[in-house]
């Protein structure tokens, strides 16, 4: 029986548990297997410095080759795993070799949603080598089309205008983001892109991606010379289904990260866990990170409650989005001098829930890590004080 400590998915939780293990002081043998060729890397500039050509892998990267060496971090690259079997504990990757485990972390993370049936030029954005072809083609002049208005979509869309291209964003829903973010900053996003020249087009359905043009079921036709698709993200969850655990929409864990086998834990966008008593999984960094760092701990037998506070953040132009928390419904807003607002998701005896900011740059950060620290104190608000800008954060914090 093997003593071996297995991550399946080199991304950026299973990057993140591997650095956990070792900073906590596990000293056998660690093996992270990914089917990128790359180092594990955070994702969010994909879709920003990367694709601007501000950053490059190398200021993505969780760390780099010669501090694996040194951590003694088996590194297996481009060789996916293509079979597990938890009563062995083992599994098997793409060139045939066999590995036993005695503790096994799957943070498989996720793939871009295929438009179904779409033929012609397409491009996809969820790895640092499909970011870098899209940014080949992101010229001056280049006329894109972008499939789906949600982060993507809407981050590709700043990025692509300020390298000077011609943008039509085509979202099926009536509203961007529509599924994350409340109305009043789905209505921001829209008048901010509308205003940078963007072709926002709401409740639309796409007929038919030709090489040059796409068409729409309306019959309308926008030719480009480019289409980028945005259209959501797909679990890579099969390895965990057909070894028989227990999958729903990610793979199930408990409160600790186990997933139904033994010694099989889960986390990142793969992992689906329950917060605020339903099953869900959160596709966003902060989750990332705090569930393989979690997950790590626990595979050294810590025994610790996964509760951490969900989050993320998103930028586009000069404007910056961060959330925290649950937000169900904006039942408060405060709009902030400087531009730009918060909103605030309370529950019926005044405890905060979940907060949104919107604003200039980073200015809205300082707030959210108040209403993170607010939603953490668990003291009734009064909504009349969050809604007033004069009244600080922190005085509420205070009592
Ligand atoms: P991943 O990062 O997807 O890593 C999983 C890895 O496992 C991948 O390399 C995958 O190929 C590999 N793998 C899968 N199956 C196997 C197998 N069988 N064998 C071996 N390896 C396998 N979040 C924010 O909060 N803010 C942002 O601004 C933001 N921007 C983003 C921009 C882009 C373009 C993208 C794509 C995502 C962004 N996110 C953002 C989301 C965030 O990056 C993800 O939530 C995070 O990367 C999830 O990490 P993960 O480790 O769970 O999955
Ligand atoms: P997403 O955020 O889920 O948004 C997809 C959008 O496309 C939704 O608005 C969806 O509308 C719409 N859509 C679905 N099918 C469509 C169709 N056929 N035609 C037109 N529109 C369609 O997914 P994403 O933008 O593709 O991002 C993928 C992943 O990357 C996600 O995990 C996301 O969280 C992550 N990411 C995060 C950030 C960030 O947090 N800043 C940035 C980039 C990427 P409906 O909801 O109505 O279906």
């Amino acid at each position: 029986m093997s003593d071996a400590l297995i991550i399946v998915g080199a991304g950026h939780a299973g990057g993140r548990a591997a650095l956990t293990l070792r900073e906590e002081g596990y000293t056998g043998r660690l093996v992270l297997i990914g089917d990128e060729p790359h180092l594990p890397y955070e994702r969010p500039p994909l879709s920003k410095g990367l694709l601007q050509g501000t950053a490059d892998l190398a200021a993505c990267s969780l760390c780099d080759s010669a501090r694996m060496a040194e951590l003694n971090i088996e590194h297996i690259a481009a060789n996916p795993v293509t079979r597990l079997q938890p009563q062995q504990q083992r599994l098997q990757l793409a060139d045939g070799q066999w590995l036993g485990y005695a503790g096994l972390l799957l943070a498989t993370g996720g793939r871009a949603r295929r438009l179904p049936q779409a033929q012609g030029n397409l491009l996809y954005l969820r790895t640092h080598d499909e970011a870098v072809a899209l940014r080949s083609a992101l010229r001056p002049g280049a006329r894109l089309v972008i499939v789906g208005g949600g982060f993507i979509g809407l981050e590709v869309a700043a990025t692509a205008r300020s390298l000077g291209c011609e943008v039509s964003v085509l979202e099926a829903g009536p509203r961007l983001a529509g599924r994350v973010l409340p109305p009043v900053i789905s209505q921001a996003l829209l008048d901010l892109h509308r205003g940078q020249g963007v072709d926002v087009r709401l409740n639309v359905a796409v007929e038919a991606i030709h090489d040059d043009a796409v068409q729409l079921v309306d019959g309308q036709v926008l030719p480009c010379d480019l289409v980028v698709v945005g259209i959501g993200m797909q679990p890579n969850l099969e390895l965990a289904a057909n070894a028989g655990l227990e999958v729903g929409q990610g793979i199930r864990v408990d409160a600790y990260l186990r997933t139904s086998a033994p010694n099989i834990y889960a986390a990142g966008d793969v992992c689906e866990f329950r917060l605020a008593g339903e099953y869900q999984r959160q596709e966003t960094w902060r989750n990332a990170e705090a569930q393989g760092r979690h997950a790590a701990l626990n595979l050294l037998g810590r025994e610790v409650a996964f509760d951490a506070i969900p989050g993320f953040w998103s930028d586009q132009y000069d404007w910056g989005l961060q959330t925290v928390g649950v937000m169900s419904a904006a039942t408060v807003s405060r709009v902030l001098p400087a531009g730009g607002l918060l909103l605030f998701d309370l529950d019926a005896e005044g405890h905060l829930q979940g907060a949104c900011g919107w604003g200039l740059g980073n200015s809205v950060a300082k707030d959210i890590k108040l209403c993170e620290r607010l939603i953490s104190a668990h003291i009734p608000l009064n909504p009349a004080g969050l809604a007033d800008p004069e009244l600080s954060l922190k005085q509420l914090l205070r009592g």
